[in-house]
């Protein structure tokens, strides 16, 4: 049996901690998405092509050969390595992360990325992270759950990831801002916008320790 378990909800909310140990403590593999995005996304202003250009993007990212592997460091979530290249720190610079939501509005990428996505499914046992999750690249998944915040307390955890990361730091208001925004275009995009699949149960997080989050997504997953 290869299950799969479904982690969507809005940027900062704990994903990717949540999904790494969920997946460990369950013995399954641990799918970023998000990562993939940011991927061509950094492709993109790496390559002198306009961000609103979709048929240059199509063509880019169709030559594409992007590459996750496991991480064995645990403040990085995942090796990324793009064309050959290993981008993995890249992917998580705040420039990327501004544009990044323009990038995974586009129909070509999207594409794309959902096949490789799918392609995960095969290699067994998941626990897959991102915003459509749930609702489009495993409709199946045995467990869906959202994970979300308020605005500040995902904002605050995103500055201390940003600490231990060793990443350049923007200010709180500035990064709530920022945050709120990606959240606004993700979910009003006309592809797979991001949304809590009606099967999925919501999890608010405000207030509850990773292991908390953690212990309860393995217990849903158990009963
Ligand atoms: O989760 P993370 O912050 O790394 O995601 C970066 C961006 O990638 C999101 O803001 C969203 O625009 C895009 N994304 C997406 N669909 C997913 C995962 C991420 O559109 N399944």
């Amino acid at each position: 049996r290869s299950p799969i378990i479904a982690i969507d909800g809005p940027a900062g909310a704990g994903k990717s901690t949540v999904t790494r140990r969920v997946a460990a403590a369950l013995g399954l593999l641990h799918l970023d998405t998000g990562a993939m995005y940011r991927a061509f996304t950094w492709l993109v202003l790496n390559s002198q092509v306009s961000l609103d250009d979709e048929a240059r993007i199509a063509e880019l990212v169709s030559q594409a050969d992007l590459q996750l592997s496991l991480s064995d460091h645990p403040d990085v979530p995942v090796r990324v390595n793009l064309n050959g290249e290993d981008i993995t720190q890249l992917i998580r610079t705040p420039l990327v992360t501004r544009k990044v939501s323009a990038i995974a509005a586009q129909k070509a990428v999207r594409q794309k990325l959902l096949e490789q996505q799918q392609q995960w499914g095969e290699k067994g046992g998941l626990v897959a992270e991102g915003r459509d999750i749930g609702t489009h690249v495993f409709p199946n998944a045995e467990l869906k759950i959202f994970l979300t915040a308020s605005v500040g307390e995902r904002a605050r955890r995103r500055q201390r990831e940003m600490v231990t990361q060793n990443q350049e730091t923007i200010d709180f208001e500035q990064l709530q801002k920022e945050i709120q925004e990606r959240d606004v275009y993700d979910s009003n995009r006309s592809i797979a916008p991001m949304r809590k699949a009606p099967d999925a149960i919501e999890l608010v997080t405000d207030g509850l320790t990773i292991e908390q989050v953690i212990e309860k997504i393995v217990q849903l997953y158990r009963v």
